[in-house]
């Protein structure tokens, strides 16, 4: 790994790094060993942080304009591009992804910062003149504090979607990220120093989630908290966000379809099928997982995507293959849990771990599983690794009831060469989005994004993250 140009033993309160009475080992995925340190963030630590960014928004920070705000975030953008290199091996190594993934990520945060600090002048409220007697209207004001939990798998999109659209709406944010994926958030932390964002705007401050974290979500000085994560975190944050009546937005898991009917255009839908379901070792909260097919196509499409699962290579993330290993140990063991449970189904391919790939690596083979049904609890459960199960379909009737017959509803997408169908089946799909002859409009910034039922609520990405990072306020003016 190219050396990192700061100590990652640091925490960032109100300008200034400052090392913790303890720290936290930080492993790289791709061969156990342990790489660096972070430190272990404490509840004393967070009441600092919160303090700190309450600071921020009655000083320096808060007397910024809109456009001077994105300006600062334009910056960052312009100084994350000139890291690319550095940011894009410290997320391969920390997260064990592919450094084309990795740098993709790194692209990502860039054109978050900058289409959010181009936005920060942009977001406006409403005049309402139909008052008889009043001239009314609605301005959009920072919530205050905004809190930061994200997870490991992206940590350098999810910062960039969340805290990029807090702060260009004048916010000040204090960002908790995933202890087993810390590096790059700290770097983002440097990059917003060095761009001038004022001491306080952003704080950063690594731990434990049930330390750190659940101080961070209780605090009650906090005024709005974005997570990002699984459901059961999800649920205490909620819980404990409630007790100080905070708004917070949920991302949460995915059980994710992708409906091939039988006029499908398939040479164009093939790549998308199976890069949605491995991306990332397939630990993406809109990972593909389920691939719900037309009965008549059903086996070509098994045919064709076993072959291209034949053809995946795993290693580690430096070696730059197709898959890295999956986050830790315990991952690995979730994920061989849920294959074993494919016992009564058909193995239709899987890929292969490369054979110099490090004994210490979590690495597990891509697999491809068929002859699923709806409510198999491989149909039904988020695995968060490198498997996909396709099952068969007859007509849109059924295909709807397989795909929204989960607790989920995060992403859905449609391949169908009829215009009117792949309409119809985007009203009827249960999900905050819904992709039609393709999988993720190549991550489109300007889309908002978030979830229904347990996926959460919500939406980030677009001017709706704008809206949601600020508060309304209603203005109305007698005159007569
Ligand atoms: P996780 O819920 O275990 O951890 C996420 C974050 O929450 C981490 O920073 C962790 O330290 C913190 N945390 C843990 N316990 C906490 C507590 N008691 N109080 C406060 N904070 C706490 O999730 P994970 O394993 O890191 O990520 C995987 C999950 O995230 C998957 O379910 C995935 O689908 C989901 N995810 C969703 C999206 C989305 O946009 N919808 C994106 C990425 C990941």
């Amino acid at each position: 790994m190219q050396p990192l140009w700061f100590d990652p033993a640091e925490i960032l309160i109100g300008g200034q790094w400052q090392p913790t009475a303890e720290r936290l080992p930080v492993e790289n995925p791709s061969t156990g060993e342990t790489i660096a340190e972070i430190a272990r963030g404490t509840p004393a630590n967070i009441d600092a942080a919160v303090t700190a960014a309450q600071g921020a928004l009655t000083g320096d920070w808060g007397a910024l304009t809109a456009a001077e705000r994105g300006r600062v975030l334009m910056r960052m953008s312009g100084l994350v591009l000139e890291h690319a290199e550095a940011l894009a091996q410290a997320e391969a190594l920390d997260v064990g992804k592919p450094l084309k993934q990795a740098r993709a990520d790194v692209v990502a945060l860039a054109r978050y910062l900058e289409f959010y600090g181009g936005a920060a002048d942009k977001v406006m409220g409403e005049t309402i003149p139909y008052l008889n007697g009043y001239t009314a209207y609605t301005l959009r004001e920072p919530h205050g504090v905004t809190a930061h939990i994200v997870p490991w798998n992206y940590p350098m999109q999810i910062i960039g979607r969340s805290v990029g659209a807090a702060l260009a709406m004048g916010n000040a944010a204090v960002l908790k990220p995933a202890e087993e994926a810390s590096l790059t958030a700290l770097a983002f932390g440097r990059i917003a120093c060095a761009a001038g964002l004022p001491a306080g705007a952003l704080n950063i401050v690594t731990g434990l989630g049930e330390e750190a974290g659940a101080a961070l979500s209780s605090h009650p000085g906090i005024n709005h908290l974005s997570f990002t994560g699984s459901v059961a975190v999800g649920q205490m944050i909620q819980a404990a966000t409630a007790a100080n009546v905070v708004p917070v937005t949920l991302e949460l898991g995915g059980k994710s379809p992708q409906l091939v009917f039988a006029d499908a255009d398939l040479d164009r839908a093939l790549p998308f099928l199976v890069n949605a379901g491995i991306q990332n070792a397939g630990q993406t909260c809109s990972a593909a997982s389920r691939i719900l097919v037309e009965r008549s196509r059903y086996d070509e499409v098994v045919t064709r995507m076993a072959e291209a699962y034949r053809a995946l290579r795993v290693g580690p993330a430096l070696a730059d293959l197709d898959l890295g290993p999956l986050i830790s140990g315990r991952q690995k063991q979730i994920v061989e849990g849920y294959l074993a449970l494919a016992a009564d189904l058909e193995i239709a391919a899987r890929g292969q771990v490369v054979a110099d790939a490090p004994a210490g690596g979590h690495y597990v083979a891509p697999t491809l599983i068929a002859g699923g049904h709806g409510a198999h609890r491989l149909a039904q459960e988020e695995i968060f690794g490198p498997a996909q199960l396709v099952i068969p379909f007859e007509g849109e009737d059924e295909a709807t009831a397989i795909a929204n017959g989960t607790d989920y509803g995060l992403v859905a997408s449609v391949w169908s060469e009829s215009g009117p169908r792949a309409m119809r089946m985007a009203r009827r799909l249960r999900a905050g989005q819904v992709f039609l002859n393709n999988y993720g409009a190549g991550g489109g910034v300007e889309l908002p994004f978030g979830g229904t039922g347990k996926s959460g609520h919500g939406r980030e990405k677009g001017f709706e993250a704008l809206y949601g990072f600020s508060a309304l306020k209603t203005v109305a003016a007698w005159h007569g």
